[in-house]
């Protein structure tokens, strides 16, 4: 998506080696009307299939999702939640996810109210790099007896082993951008 891809290139900061920092419309920041075309993007990839609702991880995926729910018909958007909290049900599916930005393991939890065996799932999310929090939404879904139709990624690592993790159980991957390389001298080139 050229939109997105020049978004990157004009705001987007490389840290390192492997850290894109878009915090000034994704992360922190957000660019409302870019999420619009972002969610207009995913519904061209993914609307002539039967998505009954959309899955993502909190923080920064609720937002790309819940725009994107308003091309695909309202579907209820559910966020997997990253802390524990009273507030939280007693009974969830559970998935262990090791961050890549964080380099530390910790779980993700959605209420078993919320997701229902048979129910076709699109899970949304801003970064694919290890592929690790969308196969933990993978493993979620299919505790709860659902169907994972697919993955919509904002901003895809190329160079990183996600995509290969998450087709090799089955499940489409489209990315909206996919940086090939990136560095702090040289910025970042798109596959
Ligand atoms: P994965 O689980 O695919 O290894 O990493 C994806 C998750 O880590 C995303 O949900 C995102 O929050 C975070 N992430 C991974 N790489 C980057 C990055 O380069 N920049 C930002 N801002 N977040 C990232």
């Amino acid at each position: 998506m050229k939109l997105l891809e020049q978004k990157i290139a004009q705001e987007g900061t490389v840290i390192g080696t492997d850290i894109l920092k878009v915090d000034m419309f994704l992360n922190h920041q957000i660019d409302v009307g870019l999420l619009n075309e972002m969610g207009k993007e995913f519904y061209r990839l993914f609307g002539h299939e039967q998505i009954d609702k959309i899955v993502t991880i909190e923080a920064s995926g609720i937002a790309i999702a819940c725009v994107a729910s308003q091309y695909f018909n309202h579907v209820p958007v559910v966020f997997a939640k990253k802390t524990e909290s009273r507030n939280l049900d007693a009974e969830v599916y559970e998935s262990k996810v090791y961050s890549f930005t964080k380099q530390k393991e910790y779980s993700v939890r959605v209420s078993k109210k919320y997701l229902q065996p048979g129910e076709h799932v699109l899970i949304i999310d801003d970064f694919l790099a290890n592929g690790q929090a969308v196969l933990g939404l993978i493993d979620i879904i299919r505790q709860a007896g659902a169907v994972p139709c697919g993955a919509g990624i904002a901003i895809e690592k190329g160079h990183q082993k996600g995509r290969s993790l998450i087709e090799a159980e089955g499940v489409r991957v489209e990315s909206l951008a996919i940086v090939a390389s990136m560095s702090e001298e040289d910025g970042v080139k798109f596959a």
